[in-house]
């Protein structure tokens, strides 16, 4: 039963409302939470003259009593701090909580410490107790269906006990306390909960640039690196290393070391560059993960420095000096295994739970994707280089080609031996000619000119056949010489030339034939032995609208016949 304390003087009254005031004035102005048991704290101090004061809150999932403040004996000053942190399994308090839950305050004396757990006798021989009291801080008007949001513990060092006068005081004081305990707490936690979401958020950002910037990375070695800076960064890890397979042993393609440890680390910088495990369980913890692709996770690297090892471990763990926690993972995609991430940390351990195993795990089976890709666009990249090679190939031999199939075109429509167009090319030329005429008709003339070498058949008897090619070769040139760049020359065959003179009327024909019969007339042919002279008869026709080619030819050969009966070294033109 709690013990009646004595009625208040009216002048004691007075002092308690003023006092009342003054704290609810104060309250009104601290919201944090802190403050607010700052302020309990010392307003207990000042109320009992206490040695000690502490405050203990209870948390959200009521499991831990969390001491918030506490104002110690000045020898334990230092310890404030310290002792802020602690935090009691709510286990502790056994049933002695289900009596603060009600609302009763609960004494401990040094002359009763043989009585109490070992949790309660050691802090009050820590702190040189000689008497405790302990007094819930409950939310609600009526004690019985109360809410405990904490205790405040106070104690004597000298004092035999805490008079019930000043208990009584210090559930009033803390009843004034308790809205503002409630709320504040509440909104620190809401603060809390916000500060959580958003860091969440940053992190999730983050990770998201993180994403965008290995999708936009093609070479293999950045993005290892990329990886190797997360798992860092993100884990708290000092060492990052990334194996992949080549030949049949795993070699380091990637070592990073936290800036912390860079300097310090030397011999295992020295060490990842030039390890390489061969494809067997024995060489190595790295070997088992890549092998058996499954993590490995050793929490405390210190506590199996015993066990046997192979001689690689051994070295790495002697070069990373103060080895922790471990973590080899396979880098993997589908089911092929790339090569195995491993972490380290130095000196701290890194505590890692099933979620941060498996965001390791996904991080790796996303390093075998981004390399998979870095391959790829590799690959992508030389067929590129060599299908452009190849283009060029192509195109060039396309040119040769080109260049071969106009000289073969060349060759089909060339006479050899005067290097005239030969009569296949005539034909079709004359027909391309007489189209062109018949589009514009009225507008232009068309004409042929044949020439006959007179005698030729005796020049050949005379000066041999190597004579007479000489002979239509220098013939052939002088024709060649007297024509327009558009008139087109031919052999006809044997010993005869025909011309095709386009935009040139009977006349003009008759003009040109002249030119070339002078110009053959006036100077011999050369042959190797002797200059022979040589003419020519020449029979010209003009092109009359609706004539068959046949029939064109056939009235300059008829003219080219009478040339011959009329003396040859002539030229006769064709009636129309
Ligand atoms: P005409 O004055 O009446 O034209 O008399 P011709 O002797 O020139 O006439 P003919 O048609 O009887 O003789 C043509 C000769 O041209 C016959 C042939 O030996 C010669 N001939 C034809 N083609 C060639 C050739 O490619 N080279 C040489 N050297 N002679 C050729
Ligand atoms: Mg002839
Ligand atoms: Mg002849």
């Amino acid at each position: 039963m709690e013990e009646k304390i004595g009625e208040l003087t009216p002048e004691e009254q007075h002092k308690w409302l003023v006092a009342e005031n003054r704290i609810l004035k104060k309250l009104s102005d601290v919201i944090d939470i802190y403050d607010v048991l700052a302020l309990l704290v010392d307003e207990a101090i000042v109320l009992g003259e206490f040695d000690g004061v502490t405050v203990d809150l209870i948390d959200e999932q009521r499991k831990f009593m969390s001491c918030e403040v506490a104002h110690l004996p000045p020898e334990y000053k230092a310890m404030e701090r310290t002792y802020r942190m602690l935090r009691t399994p709510i286990e502790a308090y056994d049933k002695r909580i289900d009596d603060l839950s009600k609302g009763i305050p609960i004494s401990f004396y040094k002359k009763d410490i043989e009585k109490y757990s070992s949790n309660v006798s050691n802090q009050m021989e820590r702190w040189r107790v000689k008497s405790q009291m302990v007094l819930p801080i409950t939310f609600n008007e009526s004690p019985v269906s109360g809410e405990l949001l904490g205790i405040i513990t106070v104690f004597y060092q000298q004092k035999d006990e805490v008079d019930s006068d000043i208990v009584k005081k210090l559930e009033s004081l803390i009843s004034y306390f308790v809205t503002s305990v409630k709320n504040s707490s509440h909104f620190s936690s809401l603060k809390r909960q916000q500060e959580a979401i958003r860091s969440a958020v940053e992190e999730q950002q983050r990770f998201l640039d993180f994403v965008s910037e290995v999708n936009n990375l093609t070479s293999p070695d950045s993005i290892y690196e990329l990886f190797c800076n997360e798992f860092i960064h993100r884990f708290s890890f000092d060492v990052a290393g990334i194996f992949m397979e080549e030949n049949d042993v795993l070699v380091c393609k990637k070592n990073v070391v936290s800036e912390k440890f860079r300097n310090k680390l030397r011999k295992w910088n020295a060490f990842a560059k030039n390890v390489a495990y061969e494809l067997r369980q024995s060489d190595g913890a790295i070997v088992v993960s890549y092998l058996q692709k499954i993590h490995v996770h050793v929490p405390d690297v210190k506590e199996i420095m015993h066990l046997p090892m192979s001689a690689k471990d051994k070295e790495g763990l002697e070069a990373l000096k103060e080895p922790r926690t471990l973590v080899c993972m396979p880098i993997m995609g589908r089911d092929k295994v790339y090569g195995c991430l491993w972490l380290w940390s130095v000196s701290k351990q890194v505590v890692l739970n099933d979620s941060d195993i498996s965001v390791i795990k996904n991080l790796c089976e996303f390093i075998a994707t981004a390399i998979n890709n870095s391959f790829l666009y590799e690959t992508i990249e030389n067929q590129n280089k060599e299908i452009k090679s190849s283009k060029l190939e192509i195109e060039s031999l396309y040119a040769d080609l080109e260049k071969k199939a106009e000289a073969l075109r060349t060759m089909a429509t060339t006479d050899k031996l005067t290097g005239l167009k030969n009569f296949a090319y005539f034909q079709e030329e004359l027909v391309r000619r007489i189209n062109e005429y018949r589009r514009c008709e009225g507008e232009h003339f068309l004409s042929l000119v044949i020439f006959d070498i007179d005698h030729f058949k005796r020049f050949n008897d005379t000066y041999g056949h190597i004579g007479g090619n000489i002979a239509l070769e220098d013939v052939a040139g002088r024709i060649k010489k007297s024509a327009r760049e558009m008139d087109i020359v031919c052999r006809y065959g044997g010993e005869e030339f025909i011309v095709i003179l386009p935009k040139c009327n009977l006349e003009g024909a008759k003009g040109f034939a002249e030119r070339v019969r002078e110009a053959v007339q006036a100077e011999p042919v050369n042959t190797d032995t002797v200059a022979v002279p040589v003419t020519i008869s020449c029979g010209c026709s003009e092109y009359y609208p609706n004539e068959s080619g046949e029939h064109f030819i056939e009235r300059a050969d008829g003219a080219l016949y009478r040339a011959k009966e009329n003396g040859r070294n002539r030229v006769e033109i064709a009636d129309s």
